[in-house]
C-alpha cells in the first residue's frame, strides 16, 4: 500500500459527522462545559459526571507554556469534551483555556493521524512522500538491525536522538533530549548522541542557567504599576499572562509594548514603541545610561541586593575571601552536577572602614570606584559595566533602534520612576542569533532601578517552579555526546564535533518537528539526507516525518500517562490517560522497550510505566511533604507542595551570589567544543544581529528584515491541521507594510515570493500598516504543504552564536516580489 498525500482538511460539518463526540466539543467550546463540575480538590482521577460519561483530570500538553489544568469528558471510550479544570480557592483566577485546547479532540480523531508504522517505499527518494504500511514486528526488526550495525561499526555515538519542542514527559521524552526514563536510559545505555533544541536558548541559557534569574509568578503581574510587553503579544500568544495584564490595567497600571509589529497587545497599550528588530539590547543600554546620568538609580537596592558593589580584578574574576587566605567551605549539592558547591564569599569595599571586606558584613559598600587590594588594581562590578556601555547614548540607540530619542528617555524615566515594573519578555527578545546579550542588559537595568525581586517587579514572568523529582531514574550512564541539533550539518560535513570524531549513521527524531520548527530547514534537510537511516515518531505525518525512512505512530497526550515536572501553574502536569490509544500507536517508551529487547538490553527498562513514575516521583522529600505519585492518584490536581506564596517572587535564591546578577564571572558556552569565549560574554553588551541589521551591506540585495510571530491558532506545528483552526486561519500570509507593498506593486492577498540566499517561500500577502516599514513577518507553525511553495524556515539559516547556540529564527534579510499572476 502506498500513501502519498493528506486528503483535504475536514470542514466543521465533516467533523461533526465523523465523530460522535462533536456535539460535546461544540458545547464545550461555546459554554466551557455544560455538565455540573466537581470540586477538583476532591475529584478522583476518573469521576463520573453524567450518565455514561466520566471526567478525567489531566493537563493540556501543548508546548505553549501554559499547561492548563484540564478536564476531559469521556463517553463510550471517546473524548467528547475538554475544558479548563476548575481550580480551588486562590488559584481560581488561574483557570484558563484556549481554542487550541478546546479543539484537541479534533487532533485525536483526525482521520489523517498516523495509524500504523510506515516505511518509505523501496527505491523512492527520501522525502518523496511514498509510504507503505509495515507491521510493528518488521519495523522494530529493521530499526534494531540498523542501530545494532551502526553501534557495532561506529560506536554508540553513531546513533543520534534529536528532540525539539513537542510534548514533555518524564516517561516519553522532552526537549532536553535525554531527560526522560524512555530516552535517557536508551541513550545512556548505548552511549548515543543527544541532539537538543536550538530555539529559545538565548533566554533559557543566559538568564536561567548562567544568571540564575527566573522571574515572578504570573499572578504577581497584577501588582505592577507599569507593564512592558517586550518583543511579544500576550493578548494572543500568551493568554495565561494576558488575563493578569488586563487585571493590572483595570487597577490603573500603564502598559507599554515594544515590538516592530502592531499587535493586539500593542493596540491595548498606553505607549507603543515600534522598535527595529534585533536592536532591543541597544535600547536597554541607552536606558541604563540615561538612568545613571540622571540620578535615577536605586542605590540601596544596588548595594544590598545586586552584585554591583562586588570587587572585580583586572582579569575579570571576583575578589573573594580566599584572596585573603580564608579557606572556602562546602555548600549544598548542586542539582546540575550532583556535587557539593564551594562557598568562597565575595568582597566589597567598605566605605566607612576604607578597606575590602566580606560583602555580607558590610552595610554601606562603595558602588563605584577603583581600589588596590593585595597589591592588585580592582574596581566594582558597577564601575566596570558602567564604563563599558557608555557608547550607547540615547542618540546612538535612537539611530540603531529607529526610535525617537525622546521616546527612549520617556521609557527610561518610566522604568526608573513608575515601578514596580513587570517586564514580560517574549520571542522578539530571543530569536536573533546573539540575542542572549539582551538578558544581561535587562538584568542590568533591573539592578539599577530595583525592578526585580519585589512584588510587581520582575525581569520576566516565571513559572511555578519545578516539582521535585528523581532524575537519576533517567540514566544508565552518560550520553556519548550532547549538543544542539543545529550543528548536524557541520557534523555530517566534517565527521567531527570539536576534537571528537562523530559519525552519525542513525537519526531518531522525537518530541517535536525539527524540520519545521528549527531555523535553517534547507540546510538541516541536506544534513538529514546524509544520514543512513532515519526514524521519526509522531502523532501526525509532520515535515520531519516526511524525511524519515520509518515513521512510527505514537498516541495523543490524552491516550497516555506521563508527568512533567515543570510547573506552569501550582498544579503539576500529571498527564492522565483518558482513553486508550487509537489504531496501532505505541508510546515512545514502549517502542524503545521493543528495540532494547531486540538489541539484548531489555533490562534497562526493568519496571512498568507505573513503577517508573513511582521511582521518579517518590523521592524522600516528596513523600515527607505528602507529594509523590500517590498524591496524583488520589487527586489529579494535587498542588505542587514546593510552590508557596514565598516562592511567587524570585528573590534571587537561584543565583550564585543570592543577589541579582548581570555580570558572569566565568562564562561557559552551552556547547563546549573548545571554542574561545570572548570577554564581552561577561557583561551587558550589544552587537548587531548576525544578518538582520540595518547597516548590513546585504540589504542592498535583500532590504527587508524578516521575523515571525506566535499566535493564537498554533502551538509550534502541533495544531497545523486542526480543521476548525484552519477555518479561522487557512494558510500562512506574510505581513508587509503598505508602503513596502506599494513600492513592489503588491496588493492585499496577492501571491508573493519571499526569498534570500538561504531559500524562498511562496504565500499570500497581508498588506497592513501594522508592521514597521522595512520589516516582514511570517507566522510560525505552518507545515510545508500549507505554503504554496517553500517554508518560513527555508529563509533562515543554521548559523548560531557559539556561546549559547541559539537559533536564527528572526535573523534574516529578504526581498519580496509579486508572483506572475499573483492576484489569483
Ligand atoms: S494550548 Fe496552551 S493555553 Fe491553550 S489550552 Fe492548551 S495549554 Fe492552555
Amino acid at each position: 500500500m502506498s500513501e502519498t498525500k493528506r486528503p483535504p482538511a475536514l470542514t466543521r460539518r465533516g467533523f461533526l459527522k465523523t465523530t460522535g463526540a462533536a456535539a460535546g466539543v461544540a458545547a464545550a467550546a461555546g459554554a466551557g462545559g455544560a455538565l455540573p463540575q466537581l470540586a477538583p480538590a476532591q475529584a478522583s482521577a476518573s469521576t463520573v459526571t453524567a450518565e455514561g460519561e466520566h471526567t478525567v483530570y489531566t493537563s493540556c500538553r501543548g508546548n505553549c507554556g501554559s499547561k492548563c489544568p484540564t478536564q476531559v469528558v469521556v463517553r463510550e471510550g471517546k473524548v467528547v469534551r475538554v475544558s479548563a479544570a476548575e481550580l480551588p480557592g486562590d488559584d481560581a483566577p488561574r483557570r484558563r483555556f484556549c481554542v487550541k485546547g478546546y479543539t484537541q479532540p479534533q487532533r485525536i480523531y483526525d482521520p489523517d493521524r498516523l495509524k500504523y508504522p510506515l516505511r518509505r517505499v523501496e527505491g523512492s527518494e527520501r522525502g518523496a512522500g511514498e509510504w507503505e504500511r509495515v507491521s510493528w514486528d518488521d519495523a522494530i526488526d529493521e530499526i534494531a538491525t540498523k542501530i545494532g550495525a551502526a553501534v557495532q561499526e561506529y560506536g554508540g555515538t553513531s546513533v543520534a536522538v534529536w528532540s525539539s519542542y513537542g510534548s514533555y514527559g518524564v516517561l516519553n521524552g522532552c526537549m532536553a533530549g535525554y531527560m526522560s526514563v524512555g530516552y535517557g536510559r536508551f541513550i545512556t545505555a548505548l552511549g548515543a548522541t543527544v541532539l537538543g533544541a536550538g530555539a529559545d536558548y538565548a533566554q533559557i541559557y543566559e538568564q536561567s542557567t548562567l544568571l540564575g534569574i527566573s522571574g515572578n509568578d504570573q499572578t504577581d503581574i497584577v501588582n505592577a504599576k507599569t507593564i512592558m510587553c517586550w518583543g511579544g503579544n500576550p493578548a494572543e500568544a500568551y493568554i495565561h499572562d494576558w488575563q493578569f495584564v488586563c487585571e493590572a490595567r483595570e487597577a490603573g497600571a500603564k502598559l507599554i509594548t515594544i515590538d516592530p509589529q502592531y499587535t493586539a497587545s500593542a493596540m491595548h497599550s498606553d505607549i507603543y514603541v515600534p522598535i527595529r528588530p534585533g536592536t532591543d539590547g541597544a535600547l536597554m543600554l541607552a536606558m541604563a545610561n540615561y538612568i545613571i546620568e540622571n540620578g535615577l538609580t536605586d542605590e540601596d537596592f544596588m548595594k544590598s541586593r545586586t552584585i554591583s558593589p562586588f570587587l572585580v580584578k583586572e582579569d575579570g574574576t571576583y575578589v573573594r575571601m580566599s584572596d585573603f587566605g580564608v579557606e572556602p567551605t562546602q555548600g549544598p549539592i548542586s542539582s546540575t552536577t550532583g556535587k557539593p558547591t564551594t562557598i568562597d564569599p565575595n568582597v566589597v569595599w567598605d566605605a566607612q572602614a576604607g578597606e575590602a571586606r566580606q560583602a555580607s558584613e558590610v552595610e554601606n559598600p562603595e558602588l563605584l570606584g577603583f581600589f588596590e587590594v593585595n597589591g592588585q588594581q580592582v574596581q566594582t562590578v558597577y564601575q566596570k559595566v558602567k564604563d563599558l556601555i557608555t557608547e550607547y547614548t540615547v542618540d546612538k540607540a535612537s539611530e540603531i533602534c529607529d526610535i525617537p530619542a525622546e521616546q527612549i528617555e520617556e521609557l527610561a524615566r518610566i522604568y526608573a520612576t513608575e515601578g514596580p515594573v513587570a517586564v514580560l519578555t517574549f520571542q522578539g527578545l530571543g530569536h536573533h542569533v546573539n540575542s542572549h546579550h539582551n538578558f544581561k542588559n535587562l538584568a542590568f537595568i533591573a539592578a539599577l532601578t530595583g525592578n526585580a525581586g519585589k512584588p510587581g517587579a520582575m525581569m520576566t514572568r516565571g513559572t511555578c517552579g519545578m516539582y521535585p523529582y528523581n532524575s537519576k531514574a533517567y540514566f544508565m550512564g552518560t550520553p556519548g555526546a550532547s549538543l544542539t541539533g543545529m550543528y548536524l550539518p557541520q557534523i555530517m560535513e566534517t565527521g567531527k564535533w570539536g576534537a571528537q570524531d562523530l559519525n552519525i549513521r542513525v537519526l531518531w527524531c522525537c518530541n517535536g518537528n525539527v524540520l519545521s520548527c528549527e531555523s535553517g530547514r534547507a540546510e538541516l534537510i541536506e544534513a538529514v539526507k546524509k544520514v543512513d537511516f532515519v526514524v521519526c515518531v509522531d502523532v501526525n505525518m509532520t515535515d520531519t516525518a516526511q524525511w524519515a525512512d520509518i515513521v512510527l505512530p505514537i498516541p495523543h497526550a490524552y491516550e497516555t500517562q506521563d508527568f512533567d515536572p515543570v510547573c506552569a501553574t501550582p498544579y503539576p502536569t500529571f498527564y492522565r490517560k483518558a482513553v486508550d490509544p487509537l489504531y496501532e500507536s505505541k508510546t515512545d517508551i514502549d517502542i524503545l522497550r521493543l528495540i532494547a529487547d531486540k538489541l539484548g538490553m531489555g533490562q534497562i527498562y526493568d519496571k512498568t510505566d507505573d513503577e517508573f513514575l513511582h521511582l521518579v516521583l517518590d523521592t524522600e522529600t516528596n513523600l515527607a511533604y505528602g507529594g509523590g505519585y500517590q498524591a496524583f492518584e488520589n487527586n489529579t490536581l494535587g498542588r505542587n507542595w514546593s510552590f508557596s506564596d514565598a516562592s511567587k517572587i524570585d528573590t534571587f535564591k537561584s543565583t550564585a551570589s543570592g543577589r541579582l546578577e548581570y555580570y558572569i564571572e566565568k562564562p561557559a558556552p552551552r556547547n563546549n567544543f573548545g571554542q574561545e569565549v570572548a570577554d564581552y560574554e561577561r557583561y551587558p553588551y550589544y552587537e548587531n544581529a548576525h544578518e538582520a541589521y540595518w547597516d548590513n551591506p546585504l540589504r542592498e540585495k535583500y532590504p527587508l528584515m524578516g521575523c515571525s510571530q506566535h499566535h493564537k491558532y498554533h502551538v509550534h506545528s502541533q495544531c497545523a491541521y486542526t480543521p476548525w483552526l484552519r477555518e479561522l486561519e487557512p494558510e500562512p500570509r506574510i505581513k508587509i507594510n503598505a508602503a513596502d507593498a506599494r513600492e513592489r506593486g503588491i496588493s492585499q492577498g496577492d501571491v508573493v515570493r519571499v526569498y534570500n540566499d538561504h531559500g524562498y517561500a511562496v504565500l499570500k500577502a497581508l498588506v497592513t500598516e501594522g508592521i514597521k516599514p522595512g520589516v516582514v513577518s511570517i507566522p510560525h507553525g505552518f507545515q510545508a504543504d500549507q505554503f504554496i511553495e517553500g517554508h518560513t524556515q527555508d529563509l533562515t539559516s543554521v548559523v548560531m552564536n557559539d556561546f549559547c547556540s541559539n537559533s536564527a529564527f528572526y535573523d534574516f534579510l529578504c526581498e519580496v516580489e509579486r508572483c506572475e499572476g499573483g492576484d489569483r
